[in-house]
């Protein structure tokens, strides 16, 4: 790599996770994990800095609130105070639908919607990491080796969104790699179930007792 080879930012935090050699790298796929952590950083941004916008206020409003899973997400990292006004605001224009003087009729009361604007932080983040990604592997020779060598294997829906972003020549690469990393999982999966056989008893554990965390952050749905 030459001197004046400068890493894309989201490139480079992908790099690092990468490359961190610890068993606890194994517990989720990169992309998912710096995704997560985009979520999070917005969250806190908008309850340190923004939370009496009145555009803010007015989507949140205008969406009825958050999504399951980031409603779960605001009572961990939103404070009391923000969650308060961000709430009272929600609270304050839904009663007029309930309101004995209503004239809404059932037919035209609008559904919620199961996306949030964190929903669309998610897949924002989601495409730029990917396409960082991407654009790294069909690039950078090295990559490929990190790639490889990492306890960190990506999860199955953000692999196959890679393959389809993939140079099509890289394709046989990218799953050949993929094929090894499942091998390895199915292996340790194996291992664990064995070491707790009574038969397997004062058996050492070893890196195989995270492989379920691994499998299952695999196949979480995005
Ligand atoms: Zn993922
Ligand atoms: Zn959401």
């Amino acid at each position: 790599m030459s001197a004046a080879f400068v890493i894309e930012p989201s490139l480079a935090e992908i790099i690092e996770i990468f490359t961190i050699n610890h068993p606890s790298n194994r517990r989720i796929c990169p992309v998912c994990g710096l995704v997560k952590r985009s979520v999070v950083r917005c969250m806190q941004q908008v309850y340190s800095e923004m939370i009496n916008e009145p555009k803010l206020r007015a989507e949140v409003r205008s969406r009825l609130g958050f999504c399951q899973r980031h409603s779960d997400l605001a009572t961990t990292v939103g404070d009391p105070l923000g969650n308060s006004i961000l709430f009272a605001d929600l609270v304050h224009h839904s009663k007029a639908e309930f309101a004995p003087t209503s004239n809404i009729s059932r037919r035209v009361v609008k559904q919620p919607t199961y996306t949030c604007t964190y929903c669309d932080v998610e897949h924002d983040a989601q495409t730029r990491y990917l396409h960082a990604l991407t654009d790294g592997l069909n690039s950078m020779h090295g990559l490929w080796d990190k790639l490889e060598n990492s306890p960190a294997i990506l999860c199955v829906a953000h692999a196959r969104r890679l393959v389809r972003l993939l140079n099509k020549e890289l394709v046989p690469q990218f799953n050949k790699i993929y094929l090894i990393q499942l091998e390895k999982l199915e292996d340790d999966l194996k291992e664990f179930i064995r070491k707790n056989d009574y038969r397997s008893i004062g058996e050492t554990l070893g890196d195989e007792q995270l492989a379920w965390q691994q499998a299952i952050s695999l196949f979480s749905k995005k």
